[in-house]
Order: structure tokens, then sequence, then C-alpha cells
């Protein structure tokens, strides 16, 4: 039932007819055969016309069978009533003085998730979510305050960049420079306990005849999910971040609390047999820092000891209070001193400038707004950078 939409349309004018149509979207080049073999469609037609229409969806991006001219036109005028290819609903899209866009969208059953646009220049990182809410309860993390609803199907993992893509105008794939440039899967939820439908999503996406974005430039950040992460690796091989924050255990459990799970001994085993990281594709570590907590000179002196023999980056995330919260911002001293022992250790270790903080001030605050369900992007805006 993943892909089964509701025409809302059809329905209205002709509610005897209540047409279900199968979204398109998440699909890959031979599940749409599949789909249109069922349609009574000979294999080996269906196969081509799969082609076309997967070229369609995410190399061109188009949201109508209609404009999809290379098909025929009896095709074009059978496809609706069995298909659609159509986007969620923008529920809200906030743009920042610095350029950054929020999304807030809405699946057919309600559910809404957030995705970030973080631009530089000539380029820019898209922070995308995988699941409603999450299981995990990082006690630093607003989302972690709400229940997990549901995981995305890979087509609303992958609708979310095609969402975004079309508010930023970025059809055709472009070929060389492209705004968004980078994918994190860093928005609410932990990927890793959604792998199947994540993995589906960015298989498509990295897909040479469509939207064609390199693994090199999608980035998965995990709490530390340790038996998924060889497999992430393995298939996928894309860039592997970790949400660490916390340099033993008793800490870790706190802030992290799969760490209870997968403790950081595991979890940095994990990362050192990481399949494709290397010098020059480090693994990046997240750190949070918070006021006398996790700050301390001692605790980045551990840190550069638990990182030898990783190829690993450090990104400082001062932390962004949220109403409840019962943490603070480290000082600008301490986030200072702590970064200097970590970059002479030989890992560079920036504190991230938090960006689009005008509308992030409003961060999970506009999920809540429509639904107790706030959002976080407070470590996800900073790391976003980090990636690009
Ligand atoms: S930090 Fe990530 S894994 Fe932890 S509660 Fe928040 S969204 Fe979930």
């Amino acid at each position: 039932m993943d892909h089964l939409i509701p025409d809302v349309d059809a329905v209205d004018r002709q509610p005897e007819l209540l047409a279900i149509r199968k979204s398109l979207i998440g699909l890959d080049r031979s599940e749409i055969a599949a789909a249109l073999v069922e349609t009574g469609i000979d294999e080996k037609a269906a196969r081509m016309r799969a082609r076309q229409l997967f070229h369609w969806l995410y190399y061109r991006g188009a949201s109508k069978f209609e404009d999809m001219s290379s098909i025929s036109k009896e095709m074009r005028g059978w496809l609706p009533e069995k298909f659609t290819a159509e986007r969620p609903e923008i529920t809200s899209l906030q743009e920042s003085t610095d350029g950054t866009r929020k999304w807030l969208v809405k699946f057919p059953d309600g559910q809404e998730v957030e995705s970030v646009h973080i631009p530089e220049e000539d380029r820019g990182a898209l922070c995308v979510s995988s699941q409603v809410g999450c299981t995990l309860t990082c006690s630093f993390c607003h989302t972690g305050t709400m229940k997990l609803v549901r995981n995305l199907t890979a087509g609303e993992i992958i609708s979310q960049m095609l969402v975004a893509r079309d508010t930023i105008n970025e059809w055709p794939s472009p070929k060389g420079e492209r705004m968004i440039s980078n994918i994190v899967m860093m928005g609410m939820g932990e990927p890793l306990l959604n792998y199947d439908n994540v993995a589906k999503a960015l298989k498509i996406i990295m897909d040479g005849e469509g939207i064609s974005l390199s693994k090199r430039r999608i980035t998965l950040s995990t709490s530390g999910v340790v038996p998924k992460i060889r497999q992430c690796g393995e298939e996928l091989g894309v860039n592997l971040a970790i949400s660490l924050h916390a340099v033993n255990n008793d800490v870790r459990d706190i802030l992290v609390p799969i760490n209870k799970r997968y403790p950081i001994k595991e979890l940095l085993q994990a990362c050192k047999e990481y399949p494709g990281s290397n010098n020059a594709r480090r693994i990046t570590f997240e750190y949070v820092m918070l006021d006398g907590i996790n700050d301390s000179p001692a605790d980045a002196r551990e840190l550069v000891r638990l990182l030898k023999d990783i190829p690993a980056k450090v990104n400082l995330i001062p932390f962004n209070p949220w109403p409840g919260t019962q943490y603070q911002c480290s000082s600008n001293n301490a986030m200072h001193r702590f970064a200097k022992i970590v970059n002479d250790a030989g890992y560079s270790s920036p504190i991230r400038v938090p960006r689009g903080r005008d509308i992030m001030a409003a961060c999970g605050q506009l999920k809540s707004a429509s639904k107790k369900a706030p959002a976080s992007v407070r470590h996800k805006e900073n790391a976003a950078s980090a990636s690009l």
C-alpha cells in the first residue's frame, strides 16, 4: 500500500469510481515496468516505457504525464487513470534572509515532515527526513520528545528532493553546478532504522539516468545503529556522519540513549571498518556543545584518543536551546578551547555558524504549530553546511 494515493479530484468528480492511483515516485525502472505489465502491456514494451518514465520523473522532474512528450499520446491519455507522479502538498515554505529554505510537506495520510536547503554561492545541501518522529530519545534533541509515527516510504523520501528542486527550479538534472549539490540524511528520524526505504530512495537519487547525485555528495547521519553501518557502507557507499556528542558511555547513555545498546567502543569499531572511508572521505563526528556536560579540555583530549586510527573530522555544534530543555550551550571560550585541542591533534574541528536563524528560530514550532510534533534541525543545519 506504500504507493497508493487516492485521487481526490477524481473522487470529487465521480464519487462512484473512488479511483485509487499508484504513485510512480519511489519506484525504480524494474518496478515501473512491473506496474505497467499489470496494466496489460507486454514486458518488452513495458521495459522501454519504464525507461522513458524514469527519465521524465527523475531527470526532467515532470509531475504530469501530459508533459511527457516522448511517450505516445494514447498512453499519456490513460496513464493518469492508473498512476500519479504528483508531489506531496507543501504546507509551509519559509525562506531565511540568508537564503536557507525550509519546507513542511504533507503526505496523503496527513503526516508531515520537514526538509531544509542550506545554500552556498554555487551549491547547497538538502537535509532530508527519513521518519515521521523518531523512536530514539536523545535528551538534547527536540524531535526526541515526539513519538515515532511511521517510517517514510522511498517515494516520500525522494519527494522531498523533488519538491525542493521544483521550488529552486533545478530541472532537468544539471550536468555541472547545482544548487542542490548535496543531500544529508539528517532530518527527522534515524535513517538506519528505516534502512530499506532510505537505501531504495538513495539508489534512485544516485541513478545516472535520473537525478544522478554522486554517493560522494550524500551523507547519512546516524546516532549509532551499529549493525546497519557496515551494510550502509557496502551497499550505498555514501559518506557517514555519527552523532557522537559524548566521549564516555555514562554521558552518552543520557545524551544518545541508543548508546546503551551499542556503546562507544562498538560504534567506533564499526567506523574503523566502514567501507570506503579514507583520508579523502572522512567520517564526520557531530558533537553538540553542552555547557558543563561534554565540553571540558579533558573531554576534548579523550575525543582525540577515541578517534585515533579513524579518518575523521569533527563538527562542533553550538547547542540551540529549546523551551523545556535542561541544557545550555557551552561558552564561546569553552568551544574554542575544545576546538583547539582537537584541531591541534590533526582533526578538522570547525565550530559551525548557524544558518537561517530567522526561520530556524521557529524550527520545530513550524510543525508543532500544525500538530504537536516538533522537528529539530538544530544540529542538521550545521551538519548540512559541514557536508558541503
Ligand atoms: S538526535 Fe536524531 S536520533 Fe536522536 S532523537 Fe533526535 S532525530 Fe532521533
